[in-house]
């Protein structure tokens, strides 16, 4: 599975120091060069590479900037949960994702309380997929490449400047570029979000983590014996078979000498002795990385032309495999509304809905990533709350409140009053041209109409109008926003036109 040559990743995750680069005044009035972009993307991380995606399914001109040269070469396996998944089959990316990765049970997550998933999870793609990051950047950016969205290596993004028509992006080697909009997907130390002087605040790292990926020496029955037993004593510890002769091995780094350089399969040999009196012969390490548990959430998302996704917007510790999921949806909600706003058909306030509706999500992952924190605590305390929290997951509405919260299809936005199913994203159903997320591929709105009377009238140029009486739905009518998420429910034609109106603008003429 894994071939590639050992790498090693720096600390991430907590540091909020100076930025590096200088903000020149930027070229004024008559100066300023064209508009030769939309949209410039600072990172060309997940997030990054799926909003350009998403923008280029509208037609916006976007380039993506991203500093490093080569895609990242370390080999951390990430969890893709429920709805990233959904989305992904949205945009018809699924089979192609599916062939890089490991399905595995949707459940035992939270906190990793091995509790097993529901059975009757509401959606058709109820399990997470393992899948290794670079390759998962590489799916999405090639397929931002292959819908038009230029991607620059090498760029560093220095500096930048907004004005009424634009903003001027200044490239660390001094070159200069506008666009309309610039979006910060530069990841945790994000230099957008520091220009743009918007706070970041919540807690420093107080835990750092090694994690990383080796052969052992020794029986899998001498390493069962032993986990279980160290497990009681030590959090965060595990060493757990990963496939094809793999463990996963997460130490505590407390004691690793320093933090600035990456670790070394040394580093791991000595924790593992420290905590269990044997080091299990690991060898051959796929990738070895040091993170933290800083938890910060920015203030704002947006400023003027300037906005931010991703990790450039949170940051918290990995527990729950959560953080590339959230920022992959940030930027699925983002584009479509940052696309009609460019292309000119944005009702007045629906940029900002990007923050009313994305900010308190991320604040609920930084919630529960505390949580789940404290839970992996061997102080007796804490201990008592996870033996309690274990039971509370034998009913049956606890452990599927958990799952929906980490796989993010518990999310439902403030549309305000209206049926429970209102602002929730919906699964993917089947209809009479096959299944539903099929249809959505184009990043447009959707009408889906039992009724056979209703029109999507002067919005058929942004909304799609499927008809079928026959769609496993217990609602006459509802309208699907380019994200899959439910703006209306009804059977009432002008109710309708006040719902297109309030997302999709004025209808054509
Ligand atoms: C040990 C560990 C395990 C994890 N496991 C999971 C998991 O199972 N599931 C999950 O969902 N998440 C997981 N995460 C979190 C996940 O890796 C991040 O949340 C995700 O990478 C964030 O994506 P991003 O695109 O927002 O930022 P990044 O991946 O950080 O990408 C930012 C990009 O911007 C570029 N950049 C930075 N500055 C500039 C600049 N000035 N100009 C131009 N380019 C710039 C960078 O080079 C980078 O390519 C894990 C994290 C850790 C540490």
């Amino acid at each position: 599975m894994h071939s590639q040559q050992v790498t090693t990743e720096p600390p991430s995750n907590d540091t909020v120091g100076d930025v590096p680069g200088v903000l020149r005044s930027p070229a004024s009035g008559a100066d300023r060069a064209p508009l030769t972009f939309d949209v410039i993307i600072a990172g060309c991380g997940p997030t990054g590479a799926m909003l350009a995606a998403e923008l280029r399914l509208h037609d916006v001109r976007v380039l993506v900037l991203e500093k490093e040269t080569e895609p990242k070469s370390f080999v951390r396996i990430v969890g893709l949960h429920i709805r990233s998944l959904e989305l992904m089959a949205m945009r018809g990316l699924l089979e192609r994702i599916l062939q890089h990765g490991r399905q595995r049970p949707a459940g035992g997550f939270f906190a990793a309380i091995n509790k097993p998933a529901p059975k009757d999870l509401d959606s058709a793609h109820a399990y997470l997929l393992g899948i290794p990051q670079p390759v998962i950047e590489r799916l999405l950016e090639e397929h931002a490449i292959e819908l038009g969205a230029q991607v620059r290596r090498g760029c560093t993004v220095a500096g930048f400047e907004q004005d009424d028509e634009g903003v001027t992006v200044e490239l660390a080697g001094g070159e200069r570029l506008r666009s309309r909009y610039l979006v910060g997907c530069d990841g945790a130390r994000s230099t957008v979000r520091k220009l743009l002087g918007v706070g970041f605040p919540g807690e420093p790292s107080r835990i750092e983590t090694l994690m990383g990926e080796m052969e052992v020496g020794v029986p899998q029955e001498e390493i069962t014996a032993k986990v279980g037993e160290i497990r009681e004593i030590h959090q965060p510890f595990w060493l757990r078979p990963f496939g094809e002769g793999v463990y996963s091995v997460v130490v505590p780094a407390a004691g690793v000498s320093d933090r600035a350089e990456p670790p070394t399969l040394e580093d791991f040999q000595q924790q593992l002795r420290a905590i269990a009196g044997t080091d299990f012969g690991v060898h051959s390490p796929r990738w070895l990385s040091r993170f933290g548990d800083a938890t910060r959430l920015a203030e704002r998302y947006r400023v003027g032309r300037v906005l931010l996704a991703g990790d450039a917007a949170h940051i918290h510790p990995p527990t729950g495999g959560q953080g590339l999921n959230l920022g992959v949806q940030d930027a699925f909600n983002l584009g479509w509304k940052l696309a009609a706003q460019i292309r000119g058909w944005a009702p007045e306030t629906l940029l900002d809905t990007y923050q009313a509706e994305r900010h308190p999500v991320a604040e609920d992952v930084l919630d529960n990533t505390r949580a789940q924190t404290e839970l992996l605590s061997t102080e007796p305390g804490p201990q008592a709350v996870r033996r309690l929290l274990t039971e509370l997951m034998d009913f049956d509405e606890v452990n599927r409140h958990l799952i929906e919260k980490i796989t993010a299809i518990g999310i439902r936005y403030d549309f305000g009053e209206g049926p429970d199913l209102l602002g929730r994203r919906l699964r993917d159903i089947d209809v009479k041209q096959g299944h539903l997320y099929g249809l959505l591929h184009r990043g447009r709105g959707l009408l889906l109409d039992r009724t056979e009377r209703l029109t999507v009238g002067g919005w058929s140029d942004r909304v799609d109008h499927l008809v079928d009486p026959t769609a496993a739905l217990d609602v006459p009518c509802l309208l699907l926003r380019p994200d899959g998420h439910v703006a209306w429910i009804g059977d009432d034609q002008r109710d309708l036109d006040d719902h297109l109106s309030r997302w999709f603008g004025k209808p054509a003429d």
